[in-house]
């Protein structure tokens, strides 16, 4: 099993596939709650993450794509409650290279270790339909019994793009809207100025705990130190390829294990 969990707060864990090109690694939420659990994006499909966190809760499961590229949204198919928003709700439900994969786009780059997944194939890999069983929007409240979140929508990013804010604790999940790690905007259905709009909203939004789609969590001034990187052009993801070469070139396992606080966020 090619999966580890990271403990991040009390009821809360963050699980990652491993031999996955560390700023490609997405950040599966678990988020354990009196009534119900919740699956926060469900990583690139590698392992079977049901079958993986079943072992780990007894509660029902309603898995949440935050949006649904297909490094998020690779084992949305395997939940029985499958939510997300409405506006990609034709990508989840074709899956496959086209929509989530951007035409294969992604699969150009080496962003899977050979030697820990040998099954892998660039040529062929693609995300298994995963039709949404109901939509979530802005206003929309996720109930967990003993803590509820807010649906956020922040699109810019990908247009259905969500994020899950509890404002009792100040804490977001913020999908790709937000990490701490040059963010990206240049996707065919990006929408640059519609982003702005996002990340100044988040800007506004008092959030202390920020735990995002990539990358360890942070907080509130980092969050702000990473928009204004964002607005004066300085973190703003180049073109990916040859990004990922100039990884490659300079770091000794570019899919190494991903160092996190030790006490979490
Ligand atoms: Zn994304
Ligand atoms: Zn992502």
């Amino acid at each position: 099993m090619s999966l580890v969990t990271i403990p991040v707060a009390p009821g809360v864990s963050c699980i990652q596939e491993t031999g996955v090109a560390n700023f490609m690694r997405c950040n599966i939420w678990h988020v354990q709650g009196r009534d119900c659990d919740l699956v926060i994006d469900t990583g690139m499909g590698l392992n079977p993450l049901k079958q993986y966190i079943a072992q780990s809760t007894d509660k029902p499961l309603k898995a949440i794509a935050t949006h649904s590229h297909f490094d998020h949204s690779g084992s949305l198919h395997e939940f029985d409650c499958r939510l997300g928003h409405k506006l990609e709700a034709e990508a989840f439900a074709a899956g496959g290279r086209d929509a989530v994969l951007f035409k294969g786009a992604w699969t150009e780059i080496d962003f899977i270790c050979p030697q820990r997944h040998g099954d892998f194939d660039r040529q062929t890999y693609s995300i298994t339909p995963a039709p949404l069983t109901g939509y979530i929007d802005e206003g929309d409240i996720i109930d967990l019994g003993d803590r509820a979140f807010q649906v956020l929508h922040l699109p810019g990013h990908s247009p259905g793009s969500i994020g899950l804010y509890d404002l009792k604790s100040a804490t977001l999940f913020s999908g790709d809207a937000v990490y701490d790690g040059a963010l990206l905007d240049s996707h065919p259905h990006s929408d640059k100025q519609i982003y702005r709009h996002t990340l100044e909203r988040l800007q506004r939004l008092g959030a202390e705990v920020i735990h995002a789609g990539h990358s360890p969590s942070f907080g509130g001034e980092k969050l702000d130190e990473i928009i204004n990187g964002y607005f004066s052009g300085q973190n703003i993801m180049p073109d990916v390829k040859e990004w990922f070469a100039e990884f490659q070139a300079n770091e000794n396992d570019p899919y190494a294990n991903q160092n996190w606080p030790e006490s979490g966020c």
